[in-house]
């Protein structure tokens, strides 16, 4: 709990907008360079055809960057991309809890958090939502925060083109409102990755990307005192944790690994005088127990920190 780990900066010039509400689309830096490329490229094809090797290679050369980008979690180069709290959030962090809701997991987490008063953020998959609705409205009942993990969890995600992606997306926005009540404010992308078509589709469904700090790799490890370490590992103020309800690695006595792993970490978090919040308290105080999420915007706006994201 010492250093803290270098962190990607966050597009800096990004339009405020009131949280879940429809914003204007701005091209990354990243994402204008490749354009004038594309154009560059395809003026030299016409004025100078001798120079084709160097207009394919520049267009593959920028295809490859931005898939790069898209396979890094957290990236901003595609987009804003949330890998910590803003610094409003002063010395607080944030838990986020993907791939549920699991009625086997995801209870014992909401008992342990409670235990901790501790607030979480669960990025749910509308499927299985629909599947087991009794434990979304358990966590927002309960005062953590619901978000979108997409509808179905596709492996394919990262793929998909800008209208599959919003079909995918916006699913997920309803089904998740309307089991818990709360639209949400925030997309994390299937295992983080993503193409360079997320970032427009998230700006006309209200959505901030987020991603973490670090993670524990809970659905892979089976040894919770691993898993712990990673996620401890320069715990500072305004970290983002990433653990998982759904999926979870099973140790020997084939118990959930966060099960553990998670009492461990609070423990060293209220230690440390780190409370735990959920990102929409840290995006827009006045609408984190707006259920509609439809009143209290122009205060938020107001505050809306992503100018100053990056530390
Ligand atoms: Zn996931």
């Amino acid at each position: 709990m010492t250093s803290t780990p270098p962190r990607p900066n966050v597009t800096p010039r990004a339009t405020p907008a009131a949280p879940g509400t429809a914003r204007r689309w701005r091209p990354s830096p990243f994402i204008k360079s490749a354009a004038v490329l594309h154009a560059g490229a395809a003026a030299a094809l016409v004025l100078q055809p001798a120079l084709w090797p160097w207009a394919v290679g520049g267009v593959v050369a920028s295809h490859l960057g931005a898939t790069a980008a898209g396979l890094w979690p957290r990236s901003a180069l595609l987009g804003l991309n949330w890998t910590a709290l803003p610094p409003s959030a002063g010395r607080q962090i944030a838990l986020t809890i993907d791939d549920g809701p699991n009625p086997e997991v995801t209870p014992r987490i909401l008992d342990i958090l409670d235990r901790y008063e501790a607030r979480a953020t669960f990025f749910c998959i509308g499927d299985a939502a629909r599947r087991h609705p009794r434990c979304v409205e358990e966590i927002v009942a309960r005062g953590h925060a619901v978000e979108n993990h997409s509808q179905q969890h596709r492996h394919h995600f990262s793929l998909l083109g800008p209208a599959a992606l919003e079909r995918e997306i916006d699913a997920a926005q309803q089904t998740l409102s309307e089991i818990g009540g709360m639209r949400p404010l925030f997309f994390r992308a299937p295992a983080g990755l993503r193409n360079p078509f997320l970032e427009p589709v998230l700006c006309r469904l209200g959505l901030h990307l987020a991603s973490w700090t670090r993670r524990g790799f809970d659905t892979r490890t089976r040894d919770a005192a691993v898993v712990t370490r990673r996620l401890l590992r320069g715990l500072a103020p305004r970290d983002i944790l990433l653990v998982h309800d759904g999926n979870p690695a099973r140790d020997a006595r084939n118990q959930p690994v966060v099960l553990d792993v998670l009492p461990a970490v609070l423990e060293a978090a209220r230690a440390a005088n780190l409370p735990c919040t959920t990102l929409r308290a840290a995006i827009a105080p006045d609408v984190c127990n707006d259920r509609e999420g439809s009143e209290g915007r122009e205060g938020a706006e107001a505050r809306t920190p992503f100018a100053t994201m990056d530390r």
